[in-house]
C-alpha cells in the first residue's frame, strides 16, 4: 500500500481556552477525511502512547521530568505560547506515539508513505525546553526511532511557516541529519536565517530558505525545486520524514504566506516521486495549521498527491 494514516485523534485533554493550537484542528481533518470516499479508505492505524524513554532519545531527562512535574501538580505555561493542561503530557507522550507508530510502518514495509495526524505538534521544542506550542520534538524522535530501525539518514523537510529551532538545533551537529526548512521571516521564532548552515564542522547539514511576506505558492514552489528539492536528493536519504505544518496557507491567522491546498497536493507528489526514485519513503508528521478548513483541504491535497486516486 502506498499510503497510511495514524492518529491520536482530537486529544480533547490537552487544550487550553481560547488558544489556536487546539483539538478542532485535528477533528477538522478526520472530518475531512471520513467525508470522502477516496481518503476514508485509506487504511488507519491507532497508536500507543511513546514511553518517556522513547522521548529521551532526544530530551533531555530534566525536560521529560518538568513536563511531568507540570502536568502533576494541574498544568500552567512553559512560556506565553506554550500551554500544559493537567492530560498534556499523556497527549504529548501519545502524539510522539503516532510519530513512531508511522515509522514503524514504513520501516517495516507496511506502507510506502504514513502520515502522523496528531498534536500537540513539535517542532519549536528543543532538547531542554518546550516553545512555541511544542511540548516534545515529535518529528526528531521519530528521526532517532528510524536510525534504531537501520535507517541511517535522514532527511527532515519542514514545510511548517515557522522555522523549526528546535529541530535544527537537536540535529546542527550531525551529519546523519538533514535538515531543510522554508519558512517565512521575519516571524516567530526568529531563527532560520539562510546564513544558518549547521555545525562548524561539516555545514550543510542545515538548509534554511527564509521567504517574504506574501510569497505565492507558485514562489514557494519555486523556492522548493530550486533548493530543497535538489540538496534531498543528493544527501540520498533512506528515509524522508516531513514536518506537515499547514500554516503556510492564505487562510492561515498565524503567518502571511499565500499557499493554497492545491501547493500542498503538488509537495506531496514532488516527495513522493523523489522517494520513488531513491525507495526511500516518507513519514509526514503534523505540525501547525490553524485555519480548519484550510487545514482539512490542505491534508487531504497532500494524502491525494501521495496516493492518487485508485492507488491507496
Ligand atoms: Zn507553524
Amino acid at each position: 500500500m502506498s499510503v497510511l494514516l495514524v492518529s491520536t485523534g482530537p486529544e480533547p485533554e490537552h487544550a487550553a481556552a481560547g488558544h489556536p493550537e487546539r483539538p478542532d484542528r485535528v477533528a477538522a481533518i478526520l472530518e475531512r477525511i471520513g467525508a470522502e470516499a477516496d481518503l476514508a479508505a485509506i487504511p488507519r492505524i491507532d497508536p500507543g502512547a511513546a514511553e518517556e524513554a522513547a522521548v529521551e532519545l532526544v530530551h533531555t531527562p530534566a525536560h521529560v521530568a518538568a513536563v511531568r512535574a507540570m502536568a502533576a501538580r494541574g498544568g500552567g505555561w512553559f512560556d506565553g505560547d506554550t500551554y500544559c493542561a493537567p492530560g498534556s503530557r499523556e497527549a504529548a507522550l501519545r502524539s510522539v506515539g503516532a510519530a513512531l507508530a508511522a515509522v514503524d510502518a514504513v520501516c517495516e514495509g507496511r506502507s510506502e508513505h504514513a502520515f502522523s495526524i496528531s498534536r500537540p505538534p513539535g517542532h519549536h521544542a528543543t532538547a531542554a525546553r518546550a516553545m512555541g506550542f511544542c511540548i516534545f520534538n515529535n518529528v526528531a524522535i521519530a528521526a532517532r526511532q528510524a536510525q534504531h530501525r537501520g535507517r541511517g539518514r535522514i532527511a527532515i523537510v519542514d514545510i511548517d511557516v515557522h522555522h523549526g529551532n528546535g529541530t535544527e538545533a537537536i540535529f546542527w551537529d550531525d551529519p546523519s541529519v538533514l535538515y531543510t526548512s522554508l519558512h517565512e521571516r521575519p516571524l516567530y521564532p526568529g531563527t532560520g536565517a539562510s546564513a544558518d548552515r549547521g555545525g562548524d564542522g561539516a555545514p550543510g547539514l542545515t538548509l534554511n530558505v527564509p521567504l517574504p511576506s506574501g510569497t505565492t505558492g507558485e514562489g514557494w514552489l519555486s523556492s522548493f525545486d530550486g533548493a530543497v528539492l535538489p540538496a534531498v536528493a543528493a544527501f540520498h536519504p533512506d528515509l524522508v520524514l516531513v514536518s506537515a505544518g499547514y500554516d503556510a496557507h492564505s487562510a492561515d491567522p498565524l503567518a502571511t504566506l499565500e499557499l493554497s491546498s492545491d501547493t500542498y497536493g503538488a509537495i506531496a507528489r514532488r516527495l513522493r516521486d523523489l522517494c520513488a526514485g531513491s525507495g526511500a519513503g516518507s513519514v509526514w508528521v503534523l505540525e501547525g495549521g490553524y485555519d480548519l478548513d484550510a487545514l482539512g483541504e490542505s491534508v487531504a491535497a497532500t494524502l491525494r498527491g501521495l496516493a492518487p486516486p485508485g492507488q491507496a
